[in-house]
């Protein structure tokens, strides 16, 4: 959703340019990729077919962003890859400081400065049927060019948003709270069914009808200076949406996590949603409700802008 402009077809289209570097397929790009304790060129970072983590969904990951060579939260990400891949019984082969460690070294290798990383970790080819114990985990690191695309001022035109006729489940039906593969399923069909009608994400309700997030991103909304944001019993409660709880707070800001009915939305003036790949992306329409963002989004644009910076020793 960081493509702001994508109210059309051709946003659409350029959105899928921008994010897969002008069209160069995933798979096919220049580069070192960490893949279980070693660098392979880009090209051989391969899995079998028969990989479970493919047919089963025994997959978890990170995204993660690199701001002037330094990852923003870290640790965080590295702890909470390691957290749902807990969730999904496949204990980490790699400690909290190796993988901080592997991924300075992705960043290095690939002279990476600002950008996106992605670990991922799954579960292997020695089985193919539903039980995985006997399948290893496996953990790989990749790293790319991702920038924001846009200035303040095209950001604050606000990205278009249409409901999801997916629910977010109950965390009775799917442990939620992990960063796992098999939750994203929704999220796609409602992101490609979204663009297919001209808008740039979607926003889910939950299993019991609340406002619950977006396709990759939580969501906030504002009435003067109380911030709201959905409560996150159902959905990750993302680093980035803990960072902005906390800037907006230190910028005067009420915030209150609550649950939230669609038809509240009517009495909010601003939107916006908040991830590591969307940052602080304005909301100007979630179906049939509008927003004008103004001074509360470009307040905590400027304000995440300024925190994901690197910090600097007090004297330079
Ligand atoms: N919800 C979903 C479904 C996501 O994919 C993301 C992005 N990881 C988020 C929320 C926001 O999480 P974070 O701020 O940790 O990137």
């Amino acid at each position: 959703m960081i493509g702001a402009k994508m109210g059309s077809p051709r946003g659409a289209r350029r959105h899928f340019q921008e994010t897969t570097m002008a069209g160069v397929p995933m798979d096919q790009r220049e580069g070192w990729i960490w893949f279980d304790g070693e660098f392979k060129p880009w090209k051989d970072a391969k899995i079998h077919v028969l990989t479970h983590g493919l047919h089963y969904a025994s997959s978890v990951f990170e995204g993660e962003r690199a701001y002037g060579g330094q990852i923003f939260k870290s640790r965080e990400h590295t702890e909470r890859l390691i957290r749902s891949a807990a969730t999904l019984d496949m204990p980490m082969p790699w400690s909290v400081e190796q993988i901080e460690e592997a991924k300075r070294a992705v960043l290095e290798k690939n002279n990476l400065v600002d950008a996106y990383v992605r670990p991922v970790a799954w579960r292997g080819s020695e089985e193919l049927s539903v039980p995985a114990r006997n399948n290893t985990v496996h953990l790989a690191i990749a790293a790319w060019v991702w920038p924001s695309y846009f200035s303040v001022e095209e950001k604050l035109k606000g990205i278009r948003l249409e409901w999801s006729k997916w629910k977010r489940p109950s965390p009775e039906t799917i442990p939620s709270s992990a960063k796992a593969a098999g939750l994203y399923m929704i999220c796609t069909l409602s992101k490609d069914a979204a663009m297919a009608n001209g808008y740039a994400d979607a926003l889910m309700l939950d299993y019991r009808g609340y406002v619950a997030e977006a396709t990759g991103a939580n969501v906030f909304i504002i009435k003067g200076k109380e911030i709201t944001t959905p409560t996150p019993d159902c959905f990750l409660n993302g680093i980035t949406r803990q960072t902005l709880i906390e800037l907006a707070k230190r910028n005067g800001y009420t915030v209150t996590e609550r649950h939230i009915m669609p038809e509240e939305l009517s009495q909010f003036d601003e939107c916006f949603l908040t991830g590591t790949a969307a940052e602080v992306t304005p909301v100007s329409e979630i179906g049939e409700y509008k927003f004008t963002p103004s001074a509360g989004c470009r307040t905590l644009i400027d304000a995440y802008s300024a925190e994901v910076q690197p910090k600097r020793a007090a004297a330079e």
